[in-house]
């Protein structure tokens, strides 16, 4: 199946489709735009990045990046565990 351009070239469909972020569940996660911004530093970890926090609620731990964000929404928990992002700055 083709497709006019903005030009008016026919093009096929799947030229037309964009790469898609990765998705996890069907969706689109905060986390997941984060690091295609701002990519993996191999090697190091979230948790022992500057920004990294630990928060409680309710007898819960949550665990959140200050650069991401630290609503208390589900949505913007990371791990501590995660390789870490290029904004990685060692704790002090
Ligand atoms: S490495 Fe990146 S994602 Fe992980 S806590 Fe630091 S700034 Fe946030």
């Amino acid at each position: 199946m083709k497709q006019l351009d903005i030009y008016g070239n026919e093009i096929s469909l799947e030229e037309t489709e964009s790469k898609p972020l990765d998705h996890q569940g069907g969706r689109t996660t905060l986390k997941t735009w984060f690091r295609n911004c701002h990519g993996f530093r191999q090697g190091f970890y979230c948790k022992n990045c500057k920004f990294f926090e630990i928060k409680m609620r309710k007898g819960q731990v949550y665990h959140k990046c200050v650069k991401m964000s630290t609503s208390s929404c589900r949505e913007t928990d990371i791990r501590k565990n995660d390789i870490a992002c290029n904004l990685y700055e060692s704790k002090k």
